[in-house]
């Protein structure tokens, strides 16, 4: 059985597969060089990067399994898998901590400017005045989609002594001393708000200037979920007219983004993409793809 992993995975995780089959491990292939690796592979692991389109797949004679280590299935064509009889299986649920504690990361940037008094330390000034936060204890924070990450944030701002409210379209079922709310009153009620939705036709853009309009002036909006979610023009009309306090996000519109007026905005702070990248998280999730791939062939 040849495996074919196409993006970076966990030694260990390579280690593990090799004991399944003959395993390929080339990361950054053009799509010539993919169609010809993948035309005799059974199984192909992916990430993000690699993009499994219907032209790759149709090369793809022997594929009978394509595992994701990570959740977001954008990256392979659903329709042509389907199609081609090509079973197509993720890992959601390895990476919910790490997406969760970097929103805490994002939040407590926020409430106390990390980010601000680090770059203003860098630059060998001593700001004291211009970095009085505010705490995260006593505030309300709206959790948007209570699923696998949203109940993890929602964990552990209660450790911080938050309130919770939270949205979902699912009767989600919890024992979390947290409280569901509709839309309009978590976005009114909220001084803090995370979204942990999927972005699917129902979410595009569920974070617009009418959302927005809704807020506490001030709110803190953190995207850790996917970029469409929220409107990104109108996030930096909120920031510059004072009604948005800061916006922490991890995902974009477009990846890498081009939107400098949004990264560059003083209230906006910024990662790349990082959610789910630590080393027990993509351990976790690789150790889950070497579960699958057992599991299916057995
Ligand atoms: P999940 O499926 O467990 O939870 C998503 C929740 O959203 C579900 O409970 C669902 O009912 C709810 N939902 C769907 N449509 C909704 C709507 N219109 N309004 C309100 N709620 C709605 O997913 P998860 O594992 O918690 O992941 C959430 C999202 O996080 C993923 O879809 C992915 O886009 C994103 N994610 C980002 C990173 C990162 O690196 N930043 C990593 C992993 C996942």
């Amino acid at each position: 059985m040849k495996i074919l992993i196409c993006d970076k995975i966990a030694p260990e995780v390579v280690e593990e597969l090799k004991k399944l089959g003959d395993v390929v491990y080339k990361t950054g292939m053009d799509p010539e060089e993919l169609k010809r690796e993948i035309a005799d592979a059974h199984v192909a692991v992916v990430r993000s990067a690699t993009k499994l389109r219907r032209e790759i797949l149709q090369e793809a004679k022997n594929l009978k399994l394509i595992v994701r280590a990570g959740v977001g299935l954008d990256n392979i064509d659903l329709e042509a898998a389907r199609e081609l009889g090509i079973e197509v299986r993720n890992t959601p649920a390895a990476t919910s901590i790490s997406v969760a504690e970097l929103v805490l990361g994002l939040m407590l940037s926020a409430a106390r400017m990390i980010p601000m008094a680090y770059a203003s330390m860098k630059e060998h000034k001593w700001e004291k005045k211009k970095f009085q936060g505010t705490e995260l204890y006593g505030k309300t924070l709206g959790v948007i989609g209570f699923g696998r990450i949203g109940r993890e944030v929602a964990k552990r701002a209660l450790g911080f002594g938050m309130k919770v409210l939270w949205f979902d379209v699912m009767d989600v079922k919890t024992d979390l001393p947290v409280e569901r709310a509709d839309f309009d009153t978590l976005l009114s009620s909220s001084d803090f708000i995370t979204l942990h939705v999927p972005l699917i036709p129902q979410t595009k853009y569920l974070i617009n200037s009418e959302a927005i309009s809704k807020m506490k002036d001030g709110a803190v909006l953190v995207n850790a979920a996917r970029g469409g979610v929220v409107e990104e023009r109108a996030v930096l009309e909120a920031l510059e007219s004072g009604k948005l306090g800061f916006y922490c996000v991890d995902v974009y519109e477009k990846e890498p983004t081009d939107n400098f007026a949004l990264v560059d905005h003083p209230r906006v702070i910024p990662t790349p993409h990082i959610g789910a990248s630590t080393r027990e998280g993509q351990l976790r999730a690789g150790m889950e793809v070497v579960k699958i791939v057992k599991e299916f062939f057995a």
